[in-house]
Parts: C-alpha cells; sequence; structure tokens
C-alpha cells in the first residue's frame, strides 16, 4: 500500500492544485491531501472552508482520497499516518530554493519518507493563489484558474468585502 500525501495551504484550491492531485492518484494506492494549519501566510479561507472546497472539487477516482488538516510538523503527522512520500508541485526556479530546503528538512526529521516533485504544467505554471486572489479582489475573471466552486467562493468573499 503505497501512501502520498500532498501537504499545502491551499488557500484556494487552483487548477495547478488539481493537476498535481490528478496526476499523484496515479502513482499511490491512497493520496492525504492535507491542509497545514499552521502556516505563516495570512489566509483568505479558513481551514474549514479549504476543506470544504476540497471535498467539493476533488473527485475520488483511482486512488482513495482522503482530505484533512494537520498542526505542527508534516514529517511528524506523515510518521502518523504510516505516508511514504510527499508531493510537492513545482512551478519554476524561484521554487525550487523553498522546496529543496524543506524537503532536506523533512528527510532529515523523517529518513524513511521520500519527497517527490512535480513539474507543472506548461499553462499552469504560472498560476498561484495569492495571484488568483489579487485578481480576484479587484473583479478580474479567473475561470479558466480556478474551479468554478472556488471561483464562487471567491466572488462571495470579495463582494462580501465591498459592502
Ligand atoms: P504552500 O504554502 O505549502 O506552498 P500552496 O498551496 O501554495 O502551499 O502549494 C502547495 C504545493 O503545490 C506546493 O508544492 C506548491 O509549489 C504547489 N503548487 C502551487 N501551485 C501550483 C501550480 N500552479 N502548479 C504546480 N504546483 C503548484
Amino acid at each position: 500500500m503505497r501512501i502520498g500525501i500532498y501537504p499545502g495551504s491551499f488557500d484556494p484550491l487552483t487548477n495547478g492544485h488539481l493537476d498535481i492531485i490528478e496526476r499523484s492518484k496515479k502513482i499511490c494506492d491512497s493520496l492525504i491531501i492535507a491542509v497545514a494549519k499552521n502556516s505563516a501566510k495570512k489566509a483568505l479561507f479558513t481551514i474549514e472552508e479549504r476543506l470544504e472546497i476540497l471535498a467539493t472539487c476533488c473527485v475520488c477516482e483511482g486512488a482513495a482520497i482522503e482530505i484533512a488538516s494537520f498542526d505542527g510538523l508534516l514529517a511528524e503527522y506523515c510518521k502518523k499516518k504510516s505516508v511514504n512520500f510527499i508531493v510537492r508541485g513545482l512551478r519554476a526556479i524561484v521554487d525550487f530554493e523553498y522546496e529543496y530546503a524543506i524537503a532536506l528538512m523533512n528527510k532529515k526529521l523523517a529518513p524513511d519518507i521520500e519527497t517527490i516533485f512535480m513539474m507543472s504544467r506548461g499553462e499552469y505554471s504560472f498560476i498561484s493563489s495569492n495571484i488568483v486572489k489579487e485578481v480576484a479582489s479587484y473583479g478580474g475573471d479567473v475561470s479558466t484558474l480556478v474551479p468554478q466552486f472556488v471561483q464562487e467562493k471567491l466572488q462571495e468573499r470579495f463582494v462580501t468585502k465591498c459592502i
């Protein structure tokens, strides 16, 4: 049984994340999509909202999917869940240095767990949750960047903020 985990902030989920999820499902028997609770980033959506988005947008075909959130060290959570490998996405060189440092630290904390990097698909390589939030906050069209459910949540959020 190969158990993979795809951890992240997912604030919010984008088509770039979804592509990594779809491809990860093909290389494991079970995939945990895990929302990190301890991110230093200031979030637009609560953990519960991000979990709801993931549950709505991630179709359970192929590998079994578990959607979860975790507190504290990823390495400890992985040990608790008997994870074999961590999946991370790489968009460009700018992601590399940060991801490399985290992968080395996780290897030190949990030597049996591998980190696997997936290159972003060309058409998604410029998509980040931050860019999506920025564009949506000014009323821009994000329909090709995120699932429709996320688009609706962003619209709700920014309309509410403007009132
Ligand atoms: P984190 O705060 O952990 O970086 P993110 O939600 O921003 O969380 O991203 C989670 C993972 O998904 C990271 O490995 C990130 O590099 C990757 N990722 C984000 N956007 C994309 C994309 N458009 N294509 C491929 N991978 C991506």
